[in-house]
């Protein structure tokens, strides 16, 4: 069927007298090899298991030593002395439960991967070809498109053309019968086609997967976490342990009971990953990068110059608020932004003068 309408497409090109002009630049051939690890020193497969894991602990010791030597008192959301006072839950404790999960993650992760298909190399090239020729193809409906605009796209592209040959040939509907490739003499892209195939291959797409992740997985987190606090049941079950925490730090981010952890934070970020098609390499930044923003979010300091608090106004001052007793039926989003409190109305808007670092700040001011 394709074969026919490219033939018919040709033959009809032909009686005009331009069956050159209507024909598509080939597309590169290409020949398919594994891809290597990205590191000589470990398979990009145990990377993928394990780098959440490492930045979980490596970030949590460095938040830990920033506490225990008591570095920043002036960023601190609450005193040292709360922690061991107000907390439900022992230090040990914690860290147990969250290597518990921890082991349930590399387990989801492996699994995960393994049913990945093997990822190969070697087409990069034929694959922003491809996105050029949808470009190309776009570009045919340009004189229609200008036509309804009531502009005569030939005439234009006809007074352009010696000035600004490649805007009279996208103007035309892709146009260039002066590209050719040099050995065979076959038409190909103008430059500004591979330039934008290059950018929509390398930037945009991994740019909206990354997107659609981060919505999915905020999204997932918000509806869940929330359920657990209006189901009594669900609440006190599951979700009352990561409450344990009236003070959160560090590694506590990952304290939860581990069904909870499995179903909010493995889950959601596993369905994210296989939903978006990314490969395990983009997978394993997604996984790494919700594991940071999880850190941070319960690091219990309040820092300028942290980027992971300035990127979003979800940070840990404001999940800090939800961890308290007068605002844990508010501010349930998590990871990485605040949408859905903002739009569903679970935003905490009330004064926050109990915290150390407001307490200051407020004083500073009067
Ligand atoms: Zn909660
Ligand atoms: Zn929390």
């Amino acid at each position: 069927m394709a074969n026919h309408t490219v033939i018919a497409s040709r033959v009809h090109a032909m009686a005009n007298g331009s069956a050159f002009d209507s024909a598509l630049p080939p597309l590169p051939s290409y020949t398919l090899e594994p891809r290597g690890d990205f590191f000589p020193w470990i398979s990009d497969f145990w990377l993928s298991i394990f780098l959440p894991v490492v930045v979980y602990w490596v970030m949590s010791l460095f938040f830990h030593m920033i506490d225990i030597f008591d570095l920043f008192p002036q960023y601190r959301l609450h005193t040292p002395e709360e922690i061991t006072r107000r907390n439900h839950a022992t230090r040990y404790e914690v860290a147990r439960d969250v290597i518990v999960q921890q082991i349930i993650q590399v387990a989801t992760s492996a699994v995960l991967n393994l049913t990945e298909p093997i990822e190969v190399i070697g087409k990069t090239e034929h694959d922003i070809a491809v996105w050029a020729t949808r470009l190309r193809l776009a570009q045919r409906a340009l004189p229609g498109l200008l036509s309804f605009l009531g502009l005569n796209a030939a005439a234009i592209s006809k007074s352009m053309s010696s000035t600004h040959p490649l805007l009279a040939g996208a103007l035309a509907g892709g146009y260039y019968p002066f590209l050719t490739t040099s050995d065979s003499a076959e038409p190909s892209f103008a430059p500004w086609e591979l330039t934008a195939a290059k950018l929509i291959y390398h930037l945009i797409v991994p740019g909206l997967q990354f997107s659609v992740a981060v919505v999915f997985l905020d999204s997932w987190q918000y509806f869940l976490h929330r359920l657990m606090h209006v189901n009594r049941w669900m609440y006190t079950k599951f979700h009352s342990r990561h409450h344990r925490l009236y003070v959160p730090y560090a590694f506590g981010a990952l304290y939860n009971h581990p069904f909870e952890g499995f179903l909010l934070d493995t889950l959601g970020a596993g369905i994210a990953f296989k939903m978006t098609g990314m490969t395990v390499r983009q997978g394993t930044c997604f996984f790494t990068c919700s594991t940071m923003k999880t850190v941070d979010d319960h690091c219990g300091y309040h820092f300028p110059w942290d980027p992971l608090q300035l990127i979003t106004s979800n940070n840990a001052a404001y999940h800090d608020i939800h961890h308290q007793t007068w605002g844990i039926k508010t501010n349930f989003s998590q990871p990485f932004f605040t949408f859905w409190d903002s739009v569903l109305g679970t935003k905490y808007i009330g004064p926050r003068t109990d915290r150390l670092a407001d307490r200051e700040r407020t004083e500073k001011m009067k």
